[in-house]
């Protein structure tokens, strides 16, 4: 009876399904696979009338670990309507044979009345875990606390600034000595920063040749019109964030003066672009820079760029892999983590974070993304609304995390491809 249990890892740990560990008994003599037939012994599994959630695993285990915060939130979610159990396995080599489990993590669902309704070998998500009480009939939802609802479909006051002082690319003001000007068909487009126009050149679905030549920036000193491809630039990074600044000048000569002023590199456009191109999104490759980014560390230990925080959840997507998501809320920098499993949130710290979803309403009624620039994570809904009150041209919605995940796994390969590409942002 005193048979000692050997684990042994058989699959990778996280490949496309959740790593999974399996339980080998050791006979006498010889190893011998537990038969996955073996009936499970049946265990108590609850004194307190409610139903139960009994997750078997290690402290040690990756999927194991990444189910720990998982539990913990449904514990505080479904106090008083959920139990919700861990038991180590390696801690205590009897618990598995007297759940009957070969791997693990596994989790075990128990209704109310005891009976066994379901168990689940591997990774599971909280999304997934709900699903299936859900299915089984268990109801955990009646007051039970939702991510708050929270909208704002008009703006909390209406847009007066002129037309040609709003920027095409992010709405925000355009600052006279940093204009960029694209000629169109159809008039001038207008832009707020050399810093705009690269995101928008890096995302240009047309042929670009000679593209700079219908682009003017605006002389620093002057404030008169330069054509791109003519002026010299001035490039420097705050003290502070290491975020560039950039300063356009009709000449060399000038840009060195203001050099001598005020300090920086004097760059030609080639050297320029070439600074402004080197950071991108992973999820739509647009320029972006690391200040205003948010971070994405691919499974692997591949670092990339999210230019909001939706395409940094896009990147999962992309490659197909688990990644980490490094973000601040956009009200007080604080970060948030978002950790991913096969295309679910595995964890999220903190656990209130929510997402703002900018969406604009088309003249056919329907509402499509705002843009990058309108999206964004939070640490709470509080401070969400807090930010939508400090921005009142603000409209869009607020969507758990797991929601803008889900709306980024389910993008085709094909619209994947053209994330961003799809000439949205060209001067038109
Ligand atoms: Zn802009
Ligand atoms: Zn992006």
């Amino acid at each position: 009876m005193n048979k000692a249990l050997k684990i042994v890892v058989v699959a990778g740990l996280i490949v496309s399904v959740a790593a999974i560990m399996l339980l080998k008994q050791r006979g006498k003599g010889t190893d011998a696979v537990q038969g996955l037939s073996t009936p499970a012994v049946a265990a108590a599994p609850t004194t307190s009338g409610l139903p139960r959630l009994v997750d078997l695993g290690a402290d040690k285990c990756v999927p194991c670990k990444m189910m720990a915060p998982i539990l913990e939130e449904l514990k505080e979610q479904y106090k008083g309507r959920l139990d919700v159990a861990f038991l180590d396995v390696w801690k205590n080599p009897n618990v598995s044979k007297q759940y009957g489990i070969q791997v693990i993590p596994t989790q075990i669902f128990y209704d109310a009345a005891g009976k066994e309704r379901f168990r689940h070998e591997g990774f599971f998500s909280k999304d997934d875990i709900l699903a299936k009480w859900k299915e089984l009939g268990v109801d955990l939802s009646s007051d039970a606390p939702q991510t708050p609802a929270f909208e704002q479909l008009a703006p909390a006051k209406p847009d007066e600034r002129p037309k040609e002082s709003i920027c095409y690319l992010c709405d925000g003001d355009i600052k006279s000595k940093t204009l960029v000007t694209i000629q169109t068909d159809k008039g001038p487009v207008r832009l707020c920063s050399p810093h705009c126009y690269s995101i928008m050149y890096s995302c240009l679905t047309e042929d670009k040749t000679g593209f700079e030549k219908k682009v003017t920036v605006t002389d620093w000193a002057t404030g008169r019109p330069v054509t791109l491809s003519e002026a010299a630039f001035l490039y420097g990074e705050d003290e502070a964030t290491g975020k560039p600044w950039i300063k356009a000048f009709g000449g060399r000569d000038a840009a060195v003066a203001e050099r001598t002023a005020g300090g920086g590199s004097v760059l030609a456009l080639d050297a320029l672009q070439r600074k402004e191109f080197s950071n991108r999104c992973g999820f739509c490759d647009r320029a972006c820079y690391p200040q205003d980014a948010a971070e994405v560390i691919v499974e692997g230990g591949v670092h990339t760029w999210g230019c909001c925080s939706h395409c940094a959840l896009g990147v999962a997507a992309r490659t197909g892999k688990n990644i980490e998501v490094r973000e601040k809320d956009r009200l007080t920098k604080q970060q948030i983590v978002v950790r991913t499993l096969d295309g679910k949130v595995a964890s999220l710290e903190p656990s209130t974070a929510v997402a703002w979803f900018g969406q604009r309403q088309k003249p056919d009624g329907t509402w499509a993304s705002a843009g990058c620039f309108h999206q964004g994570f939070f640490t709470s809904a509080d401070n969400l609304k807090k930010w939508v009150e400090q921005n009142p041209y603000e409209t869009g919605r607020l969507i758990s995390i797991s929601q803008a995940l889900a709306d980024k796994m389910k993008l085709s390969p094909e619209q994947i491809q053209k994330a961003c590409k799809i000439g949205e942002c060209a001067p038109k």
